[in-house]
């Protein structure tokens, strides 16, 4: 394996640890995977291993067809997922997927995220679909994941959790991160009154303006 995929893989450890420290998983619950580079292999972590334990050697290479490369491990039970939408998305080149509590609240009440907040508008774009319900680690989520997914970056699964898409490891973590910060300020604002949404005629130039202008743009 390259450096390239070496630091891809360190990447997937350190997230694995930053998601699991930060709450946004319970326990080894929720997966990580990474498009490798010349883009047709992937690497996922492996099932059911508490993110601190964790080792390089315990990460698994797959093909598209989810066929494994390298690793000695059982990959995540969602692998159907990850490469179902790695097959739909070009645009995907880090996967994401949380349990956390805010977002796991809207997806047990078949509630789409609105686009409430700006970093969430700012990152993923807009609003976040709920996929119909499907069981977990089954070939029927991913179909179910991918409809709703489009070409969007994130996606609430029904009575389960959270999908996230980066261009890197880092970027769909964030996309974790700033979807439950907006799920939980959804749900509180719908507690005390109502949440109003952005208009929708804001929400293109929000995101545009974020990709065209925000940060230190080197
Ligand atoms: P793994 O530990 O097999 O990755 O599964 C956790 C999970 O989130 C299933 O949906
Ligand atoms: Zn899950």
């Amino acid at each position: 394996m390259s450096t390239v995929a070496e630091e891809v893989k360190e990447q997937v450890l350190k997230t694995g640890a930053r998601m699991a420290a930060a709450g946004l998983v319970t326990s080894t619950w929720g997966n990580i995977s990474a498009r490798l580079p010349g883009g047709s292999l992937f690497v996922i972590t492996p099932s059911g291993i508490p993110y601190d334990l964790i080792n390089k050697t315990d990460l698994v290479v797959v093909d598209g067809a989810g066929r494994i490369i390298e690793g000695d491990r059982k990959p995540s039970t969602e692998l159907m997922l990850h490469t179902a939408i790695y097959g739909a998305c070009a645009h995907a080149g880090a996967i994401v997927h949380s349990h956390s509590i805010y977002a796991s609240a809207l997806a047990v009440a078949g509630k789409t995220l609105p686009p409430v907040l700006e970093d969430q508008v700012q990152l993923v774009g807009g609003a976040v679909p709920v996929a119909r319900y499907a069981r977990a680690g089954t070939a029927d989520l991913a179909v179910a994941a991918v409809d709703v997914l489009g070409q969007g970056k994130a996606v609430l699964l029904a009575n389960h959790g959270l999908v996230g898409l980066g261009n890197t490891v880092e970027e769909a973590y964030q996309v974790c991160l700033v979807v439950e910060k907006a799920a939980q300020v959804y749900i509180f604002a719908e507690l005390i009154g109502q949440a109003a949404v952005i208009p929708s005629g804001d929400v293109a130039a929000i995101r545009e303006s974020f990709l065209t202008g925000y940060g230190q743009q080197v």
